[in-house]
Protein backbone atom coordinates (compact mmCIF):
# COMPACT_ATOMS: atom_id res chain seq x y z
CA UNK A 1 0.00 0.00 0.00
CA UNK A 2 3.00 2.33 -0.12
CA UNK A 3 3.36 5.33 2.21
CA UNK A 4 -0.53 5.75 3.19
CA UNK A 5 0.16 1.99 4.90
CA UNK A 6 -2.13 -0.76 5.23
CA UNK A 7 -5.46 1.08 6.10
CA UNK A 8 -6.21 -2.34 8.36
CA UNK A 9 -3.17 -0.91 10.76
CA UNK A 10 -4.10 3.17 11.13
CA UNK A 11 -4.59 4.17 14.40
CA UNK A 12 -8.17 5.34 12.86
CA UNK A 13 -9.16 2.06 14.31
CA UNK A 14 -8.10 1.89 17.68
CA UNK A 15 -9.77 5.08 18.38
CA UNK A 16 -13.02 5.09 20.22
CA UNK A 17 -15.84 3.70 18.45
CA UNK A 18 -18.11 7.16 17.78
CA UNK A 19 -15.18 8.69 16.38
CA UNK A 20 -14.38 5.63 13.54
CA UNK A 21 -18.15 6.19 12.82
CA UNK A 22 -17.98 10.06 12.66
CA UNK A 23 -15.06 9.76 10.65
CA UNK A 24 -16.61 7.51 8.10
CA UNK A 25 -19.85 9.30 8.17
CA UNK A 26 -18.08 12.48 7.36
CA UNK A 27 -15.87 11.20 4.50
CA UNK A 28 -19.08 9.37 3.03
CA UNK A 29 -21.09 12.27 2.78
CA UNK A 30 -18.45 14.41 1.71
CA UNK A 31 -18.45 12.11 -1.61
CA UNK A 32 -22.26 12.04 -1.92
CA UNK A 33 -22.45 15.69 -1.28
CA UNK A 34 -18.96 16.12 -4.12
CA UNK A 35 -20.90 14.08 -6.61
CA UNK A 36 -24.47 15.87 -6.29
CA UNK A 37 -22.78 19.33 -6.99
CA UNK A 38 -20.42 17.83 -9.77
CA UNK A 39 -23.33 18.54 -12.34
CA UNK A 40 -23.89 21.94 -11.19
CA UNK A 41 -21.86 23.29 -14.02
CA UNK A 42 -20.55 22.18 -17.15
CA UNK A 43 -16.56 21.84 -17.48
CA UNK A 44 -15.71 23.67 -20.17
CA UNK A 45 -12.30 25.11 -22.04
CA UNK A 46 -11.89 28.36 -20.20
CA UNK A 47 -12.61 26.00 -16.20
CA UNK A 48 -10.08 24.06 -17.25
CA UNK A 49 -7.69 26.93 -18.09
CA UNK A 50 -8.68 28.35 -14.82
CA UNK A 51 -8.01 25.11 -12.96
CA UNK A 52 -4.27 24.61 -14.74
CA UNK A 53 -3.62 28.22 -13.30
CA UNK A 54 -5.20 27.66 -9.78
CA UNK A 55 -3.35 24.28 -9.40
CA UNK A 56 0.02 25.52 -10.60
CA UNK A 57 -0.36 28.61 -7.96
CA UNK A 58 -1.63 25.31 -5.36
CA UNK A 59 1.62 23.42 -6.42
CA UNK A 60 4.26 26.49 -5.89
CA UNK A 61 2.64 27.60 -2.75
CA UNK A 62 2.78 23.52 -1.08
CA UNK A 63 6.52 23.56 -2.43
CA UNK A 64 7.44 26.85 -1.13
CA UNK A 65 6.32 26.32 2.37
CA UNK A 66 7.15 22.90 2.73
CA UNK A 67 9.14 23.88 5.57
CA UNK A 68 6.56 25.84 7.90
CA UNK A 69 4.04 23.67 6.99
CA UNK A 70 5.63 20.19 9.05
CA UNK A 71 6.62 23.34 11.55
CA UNK A 72 2.94 24.07 11.95
CA UNK A 73 1.77 20.21 11.94
CA UNK A 74 4.33 19.23 15.24
CA UNK A 75 2.92 22.32 16.87
CA UNK A 76 -0.67 21.41 16.16
CA UNK A 77 -0.16 18.31 17.56
CA UNK A 78 -3.45 16.11 18.39
CA UNK A 79 -5.50 19.38 17.14
CA UNK A 80 -6.52 19.92 13.89
CA UNK A 81 -4.62 20.86 11.32
CA UNK A 82 -5.80 23.52 8.59
CA UNK A 83 -3.53 23.83 5.82
CA UNK A 84 -3.29 27.70 4.33
CA UNK A 85 -3.59 26.00 0.82
CA UNK A 86 -7.57 26.93 1.26
CA UNK A 87 -6.52 29.90 -0.57
CA UNK A 88 -6.37 28.31 -3.79
CA UNK A 89 -9.19 26.20 -3.05
CA UNK A 90 -11.95 28.59 -2.52
CA UNK A 91 -10.94 30.69 -5.35
CA UNK A 92 -11.66 27.07 -7.08
CA UNK A 93 -14.79 27.19 -5.17
CA UNK A 94 -15.23 30.65 -7.03
CA UNK A 95 -14.07 30.19 -10.05
CA UNK A 96 -14.82 27.22 -11.13
CA UNK A 97 -16.94 24.63 -12.10
CA UNK A 98 -17.98 22.47 -8.64
CA UNK A 99 -16.30 19.28 -10.14
CA UNK A 100 -13.40 21.07 -11.26
CA UNK A 101 -13.13 22.66 -7.35
CA UNK A 102 -13.53 19.48 -5.98
CA UNK A 103 -10.74 18.12 -8.41
CA UNK A 104 -8.78 20.84 -6.70
CA UNK A 105 -8.69 19.95 -3.25
CA UNK A 106 -8.28 15.73 -4.16
CA UNK A 107 -5.00 16.82 -5.92
CA UNK A 108 -4.05 19.46 -3.47
CA UNK A 109 -4.46 17.10 -0.30
CA UNK A 110 -3.00 14.55 -2.75
CA UNK A 111 0.29 16.80 -3.96
CA UNK A 112 0.78 17.65 -0.29
CA UNK A 113 0.38 13.84 0.87
CA UNK A 114 3.32 12.97 -1.21
CA UNK A 115 4.88 16.27 -0.92
CA UNK A 116 5.27 16.89 2.65
CA UNK A 117 3.78 14.16 4.74
CA UNK A 118 4.66 10.85 3.43
CA UNK A 119 8.10 10.48 4.54
CA UNK A 120 7.90 11.66 8.37
CA UNK A 121 5.58 9.70 9.35
CA UNK A 122 4.02 12.49 11.54
CA UNK A 123 0.89 13.15 9.57
CA UNK A 124 -1.35 10.03 10.39
CA UNK A 125 -3.11 9.16 7.09
CA UNK A 126 -6.94 9.03 8.69
CA UNK A 127 -6.27 13.00 10.35
CA UNK A 128 -4.79 13.68 6.59
CA UNK A 129 -8.41 12.00 4.76
CA UNK A 130 -10.71 13.39 7.12
CA UNK A 131 -8.83 17.46 6.96
CA UNK A 132 -9.51 16.60 3.34
CA UNK A 133 -13.36 15.28 3.96
CA UNK A 134 -13.97 18.07 6.16
CA UNK A 135 -12.80 20.46 3.32
CA UNK A 136 -14.65 18.71 0.14
CA UNK A 137 -17.45 18.67 2.24
CA UNK A 138 -17.36 22.70 3.33
CA UNK A 139 -16.49 23.78 -0.24
CA UNK A 140 -19.84 22.10 -1.36
CA UNK A 141 -21.43 23.60 1.27
CA UNK A 142 -19.89 26.98 -0.15
CA UNK A 143 -20.43 25.78 -3.76
CA UNK A 144 -24.75 25.36 -3.02
CA UNK A 145 -24.58 29.38 -1.74
CA UNK A 146 -22.75 30.19 -4.72
CA UNK A 147 -25.50 29.18 -7.04
CA UNK A 148 -27.09 32.77 -6.08
CA UNK A 149 -24.63 34.57 -8.36
CA UNK A 150 -21.95 32.06 -9.81
CA UNK A 151 -18.69 32.90 -11.75
CA UNK A 152 -15.84 35.79 -10.68
CA UNK A 153 -18.00 38.31 -8.60
CA UNK A 154 -18.40 41.60 -10.41
CA UNK A 155 -20.81 43.36 -8.49
CA UNK A 156 -21.38 44.07 -4.66
CA UNK A 157 -24.27 41.66 -4.45
CA UNK A 158 -21.94 39.27 -6.05
CA UNK A 159 -19.47 40.12 -3.59
CA UNK A 160 -22.17 39.74 -0.44
CA UNK A 161 -22.76 35.99 -1.91
CA UNK A 162 -19.05 35.21 -1.89
CA UNK A 163 -18.53 36.32 1.83
CA UNK A 164 -21.37 34.62 2.72
CA UNK A 165 -20.37 31.47 1.13
CA UNK A 166 -16.76 31.79 2.39
CA UNK A 167 -18.29 32.09 6.24
CA UNK A 168 -20.22 28.66 5.34
CA UNK A 169 -17.53 26.70 4.16
CA UNK A 170 -15.58 28.00 7.00
CA UNK A 171 -18.35 27.31 9.75
CA UNK A 172 -18.83 23.68 8.13
CA UNK A 173 -14.88 22.65 8.28
CA UNK A 174 -14.72 24.57 11.89
CA UNK A 175 -17.80 22.79 13.25
CA UNK A 176 -16.53 19.37 11.81
CA UNK A 177 -13.15 19.78 13.76
CA UNK A 178 -14.61 20.74 17.18
CA UNK A 179 -16.80 17.70 17.11
CA UNK A 180 -14.87 15.22 16.18
CA UNK A 181 -11.92 16.86 19.27
CA UNK A 182 -14.63 16.83 21.43
CA UNK A 183 -15.67 12.95 20.18
CA UNK A 184 -12.19 11.92 20.60
CA UNK A 185 -11.77 13.33 24.09
CA UNK A 186 -15.40 13.09 26.09
CA UNK A 187 -13.53 14.96 28.80
CA UNK A 188 -12.24 18.04 26.99
CA UNK A 189 -13.41 21.19 28.10
CA UNK A 190 -15.85 23.02 25.18
CA UNK A 191 -12.83 26.11 25.91
CA UNK A 192 -10.09 24.10 24.42
CA UNK A 193 -12.09 22.72 21.90
CA UNK A 194 -13.11 25.91 20.86
CA UNK A 195 -9.66 27.30 21.06
CA UNK A 196 -6.91 28.06 18.72
CA UNK A 197 -9.23 30.37 17.34
CA UNK A 198 -5.45 32.45 15.89
CA UNK A 199 -5.45 29.22 13.44
CA UNK A 200 -8.97 29.78 12.76
CA UNK A 201 -7.99 33.74 11.74
CA UNK A 202 -5.51 32.66 9.88
CA UNK A 203 -8.04 30.14 7.92
CA UNK A 204 -10.60 33.51 7.13
CA UNK A 205 -7.40 35.32 6.08
CA UNK A 206 -6.56 32.93 3.65
CA UNK A 207 -10.31 32.50 2.29
CA UNK A 208 -10.08 36.36 1.64
CA UNK A 209 -6.96 36.19 -0.21
CA UNK A 210 -9.06 33.66 -2.28
CA UNK A 211 -11.27 35.58 -2.86
CA UNK A 212 -8.98 38.51 -4.69
CA UNK A 213 -7.17 35.35 -6.25
CA UNK A 214 -10.75 34.95 -7.81
CA UNK A 215 -11.04 38.42 -9.22
CA UNK A 216 -7.64 38.21 -11.16
CA UNK A 217 -7.78 34.73 -12.29
CA UNK A 218 -7.92 36.03 -15.73
CA UNK A 219 -4.43 37.80 -15.28
CA UNK A 220 -2.25 35.26 -15.26
CA UNK A 221 0.66 37.50 -14.88
CA UNK A 222 -0.87 39.03 -11.10
CA UNK A 223 -2.04 35.74 -9.77
CA UNK A 224 1.66 34.19 -10.46
CA UNK A 225 3.24 36.80 -8.86
CA UNK A 226 0.61 37.03 -5.96
CA UNK A 227 2.19 33.52 -4.86
CA UNK A 228 5.14 34.34 -2.77
CA UNK A 229 3.33 37.65 -1.29
CA UNK A 230 0.13 35.35 -0.21
CA UNK A 231 2.98 33.30 1.25
CA UNK A 232 4.75 35.61 2.96
CA UNK A 233 1.67 37.03 4.49
CA UNK A 234 0.54 33.58 5.50
CA UNK A 235 3.59 32.31 6.27
CA UNK A 236 4.41 35.13 9.01
CA UNK A 237 0.82 35.27 10.79
CA UNK A 238 1.02 31.10 11.20
CA UNK A 239 4.15 31.43 13.13
CA UNK A 240 2.72 34.16 15.20
CA UNK A 241 0.37 32.01 16.40
CA UNK A 242 2.75 29.45 16.96
CA UNK A 243 5.27 31.24 18.80
CA UNK A 244 1.91 32.95 20.88
CA UNK A 245 1.18 29.05 22.22
CA UNK A 246 4.48 27.82 22.44
CA UNK A 247 5.33 31.17 24.92
CA UNK A 248 2.28 30.19 27.22
CA UNK A 249 2.88 26.97 27.28
CA UNK A 250 5.02 24.96 29.38
CA UNK A 251 6.52 22.39 27.25
CA UNK A 252 6.70 19.23 29.58
CA UNK A 253 3.05 19.29 30.95
CA UNK A 254 1.84 21.36 28.44
CA UNK A 255 0.09 23.37 31.43
CA UNK A 256 0.30 27.05 31.51
CA UNK A 257 3.75 28.38 32.33
CA UNK A 258 4.05 30.83 35.14
CA UNK A 259 4.14 33.58 33.24
CA UNK A 260 0.83 32.90 31.67
CA UNK A 261 -0.92 31.61 34.60
CA UNK A 262 0.04 35.09 36.95
CA UNK A 263 -1.33 36.88 33.69
CA UNK A 264 -4.33 35.11 32.85
CA UNK A 265 -4.94 34.57 37.10
CA UNK A 266 -4.91 38.25 37.34
CA UNK A 267 -7.17 39.24 34.85
CA UNK A 268 -9.73 36.32 36.14
CA UNK A 269 -9.46 38.13 39.95
CA UNK A 270 -10.23 41.97 38.23
CA UNK A 271 -13.35 40.54 36.51
CA UNK A 272 -14.22 38.45 39.58
CA UNK A 273 -13.54 41.32 42.47
CA UNK A 274 -15.41 43.83 40.23
CA UNK A 275 -18.70 41.43 40.67
CA UNK A 276 -18.03 40.86 44.09
CA UNK A 277 -17.16 37.48 43.62
CA UNK A 278 -14.30 34.91 45.15
CA UNK A 279 -11.37 33.59 44.07
CA UNK A 280 -9.60 30.55 44.93
CA UNK A 281 -6.07 29.76 44.74
CA UNK A 282 -4.51 25.97 45.42
CA UNK A 283 -1.05 25.53 45.87
CA UNK A 284 0.12 22.28 44.96
CA UNK A 285 3.43 19.98 45.73
CA UNK A 286 4.70 16.95 45.02
CA UNK A 287 5.96 15.21 48.46
CA UNK A 288 9.61 13.49 48.29
CA UNK A 289 9.85 14.19 44.40
CA UNK A 290 13.54 14.31 45.12
CA UNK A 291 13.36 10.83 46.42
CA UNK A 292 11.50 9.76 43.10
CA UNK A 293 14.13 11.11 40.74
CA UNK A 294 16.81 9.83 43.35
CA UNK A 295 15.37 6.44 42.95
CA UNK A 296 13.56 5.50 39.89
CA UNK A 297 15.25 8.21 37.74
CA UNK A 298 14.63 11.69 36.11
CA UNK A 299 12.49 10.61 33.12
CA UNK A 300 10.29 8.70 35.66
CA UNK A 301 10.09 11.94 37.18
CA UNK A 302 8.75 13.59 34.01
CA UNK A 303 6.46 10.85 33.71
CA UNK A 304 5.13 11.19 37.07
CA UNK A 305 4.82 15.71 36.38
CA UNK A 306 2.64 14.47 33.46
CA UNK A 307 0.26 12.37 35.02
CA UNK A 308 0.18 14.23 38.02
CA UNK A 309 -0.49 17.38 35.60
CA UNK A 310 -3.34 15.72 33.44
CA UNK A 311 -5.22 14.34 37.18
CA UNK A 312 -4.94 18.04 38.48
CA UNK A 313 -6.52 19.27 35.33
CA UNK A 314 -9.15 16.43 34.66
CA UNK A 315 -10.08 17.24 38.53
CA UNK A 316 -10.81 21.09 38.41
CA UNK A 317 -13.90 22.74 36.22
CA UNK A 318 -13.26 24.20 32.79
CA UNK A 319 -13.63 27.95 33.80
CA UNK A 320 -10.68 27.25 36.35
CA UNK A 321 -6.86 27.87 35.16
CA UNK A 322 -4.11 25.15 36.32
CA UNK A 323 -0.48 26.24 35.88
CA UNK A 324 3.38 24.16 36.50
CA UNK A 325 4.57 26.65 38.55
CA UNK A 326 8.16 25.53 39.06
CA UNK A 327 9.97 22.23 39.18
CA UNK A 328 7.25 19.82 41.10
CA UNK A 329 4.36 22.81 42.15
CA UNK A 330 1.75 23.64 40.29
CA UNK A 331 -1.33 26.12 41.22
CA UNK A 332 -4.85 26.59 40.37
CA UNK A 333 -7.26 29.19 39.84
CA UNK A 334 -10.52 28.74 40.58
CA UNK A 335 -12.95 31.90 40.54
CA UNK A 336 -16.52 31.63 41.95
CA UNK A 337 -16.07 29.18 44.58
CA UNK A 338 -16.62 28.91 48.27
CA UNK A 339 -14.84 28.09 50.86
CA UNK A 340 -16.01 24.51 51.43
CA UNK A 341 -16.12 23.88 47.86
CA UNK A 342 -12.29 25.15 47.11
CA UNK A 343 -11.19 22.52 49.89
CA UNK A 344 -12.95 19.82 48.18
CA UNK A 345 -11.48 20.18 44.96
CA UNK A 346 -8.21 20.16 47.13
CA UNK A 347 -9.36 16.93 48.73
CA UNK A 348 -10.51 15.54 45.73
CA UNK A 349 -7.28 16.15 43.86
CA UNK A 350 -4.98 14.84 46.90
CA UNK A 351 -7.34 11.97 46.93
CA UNK A 352 -6.96 11.46 43.26
CA UNK A 353 -3.41 12.15 42.96
CA UNK A 354 -2.82 9.32 45.74
CA UNK A 355 -4.81 6.95 43.29
CA UNK A 356 -2.41 7.32 40.51
CA UNK A 357 -0.72 4.46 39.27
CA UNK A 358 2.67 5.66 38.38
CA UNK A 359 6.37 4.71 37.33
CA UNK A 360 7.50 5.24 41.34
CA UNK A 361 4.62 3.30 42.44
CA UNK A 362 2.80 5.97 43.99
CA UNK A 363 2.76 9.57 44.60
CA UNK A 364 0.94 12.20 46.70
CA UNK A 365 0.77 16.30 47.37
CA UNK A 366 0.65 18.66 49.37
CA UNK A 367 -2.15 21.44 48.85
CA UNK A 368 -2.63 24.97 49.84
CA UNK A 369 -5.71 26.92 49.67
CA UNK A 370 -6.16 30.57 50.06
CA UNK A 371 -9.38 32.26 49.05
CA UNK A 372 -10.30 35.90 47.46
CA UNK A 373 -11.03 38.30 49.36
CA UNK A 374 -10.77 36.66 53.22
CA UNK A 375 -7.08 35.92 52.52
CA UNK A 376 -5.50 38.74 50.17
CA UNK A 377 -6.96 40.89 47.80
CA UNK A 378 -4.32 40.12 44.74
CA UNK A 379 -2.84 37.11 43.06
CA UNK A 380 0.65 37.69 44.47
CA UNK A 381 -1.19 37.70 47.98
CA UNK A 382 -2.66 34.64 47.18
CA UNK A 383 -0.04 32.93 46.22
CA UNK A 384 1.94 33.77 49.17
CA UNK A 385 -0.78 32.96 51.56
CA UNK A 386 -1.35 29.17 49.67
CA UNK A 387 2.06 28.32 49.72
CA UNK A 388 2.66 29.35 53.56
CA UNK A 389 -0.69 27.02 54.20
CA UNK A 390 0.80 24.60 52.02
CA UNK A 391 4.08 24.17 54.10
CA UNK A 392 2.18 23.57 57.20
CA UNK A 393 0.39 20.69 54.88
CA UNK A 394 4.33 19.52 54.75
CA UNK A 395 4.90 19.83 58.23
CA UNK A 396 1.84 18.38 59.24
CA UNK A 397 3.21 15.11 57.25
CA UNK A 398 2.11 15.55 53.98
CA UNK A 399 -0.27 14.19 51.98
CA UNK A 400 -2.93 16.60 52.67
CA UNK A 401 -4.66 19.50 52.38
CA UNK A 402 -4.24 23.01 54.45
CA UNK A 403 -6.53 25.71 54.33
CA UNK A 404 -5.05 29.12 54.86
CA UNK A 405 -5.48 30.63 58.25
CA UNK A 406 -9.52 32.42 58.87
CA UNK A 407 -10.36 30.64 55.66
CA UNK A 408 -12.96 28.16 57.47
CA UNK A 409 -14.56 29.31 61.14
P1 LIG B 1 8.89 17.88 49.73
O1 LIG B 1 7.94 16.77 50.09
O2 LIG B 1 9.36 18.61 50.93
O3 LIG B 1 8.31 18.78 48.72
O4 LIG B 1 10.16 17.16 49.12
P2 LIG B 1 10.65 17.27 47.63
O5 LIG B 1 11.73 16.26 47.45
O6 LIG B 1 9.52 17.17 46.69
O7 LIG B 1 11.13 18.78 47.54
P3 LIG B 1 12.35 19.48 46.90
O8 LIG B 1 11.94 20.86 46.59
O9 LIG B 1 13.54 19.29 47.80
O10 LIG B 1 12.64 18.70 45.57
C1 LIG B 1 12.05 19.04 44.37
C2 LIG B 1 12.72 18.21 43.34
O11 LIG B 1 12.02 18.31 42.10
C3 LIG B 1 14.13 18.61 43.05
C4 LIG B 1 14.26 18.54 41.55
O12 LIG B 1 15.27 17.65 41.18
C5 LIG B 1 12.95 17.99 41.10
N1 LIG B 1 12.50 18.55 39.85
C6 LIG B 1 12.24 19.84 39.56
N2 LIG B 1 11.84 19.97 38.28
C7 LIG B 1 11.86 18.74 37.74
C8 LIG B 1 11.56 18.22 36.45
O13 LIG B 1 11.19 18.94 35.52
N3 LIG B 1 11.68 16.89 36.25
C9 LIG B 1 12.09 16.07 37.25
N4 LIG B 1 12.19 14.77 36.98
N5 LIG B 1 12.41 16.52 38.48
C10 LIG B 1 12.29 17.83 38.73
MG1 LIG C 1 8.06 18.72 46.70
MG1 LIG D 1 8.80 22.18 45.65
Amino acid sequence: MGSLGRPTGWALWSAPRQVVVWVLAVEVVALVATAATASLAPVDAAGLARFGLLGACLVAHVELSRTIERKREVAAGSGPYLSTTSVWNFAGVIVLPPVLASAMVVLGYGYMWFRVWHRRGTMRPHRWLYSAGTVLLANQAAVVVLTLDPGVPATAGAVAVVVLAGGVRWFVNYALICVVKLLSEPSARVRNVVSGFGEQLLELGAMGLGLLAACVVDTPAVLLVAVPAVLAVLGRSAQVAQFRKAAETDGKTQLLNATAWTEFATHALDRTSRRGGTFGVLMIDLDHFKRINDEHGHGAGDVVLKVVAKAITAGVRSGDLVGRFGGEEFVVALPDISAVELLAVGERLRRWVAALEVPAGHVSISVGAALAPDNGLSVQDLLATADAAMYTAKHEGRNRVEAAAGLLP
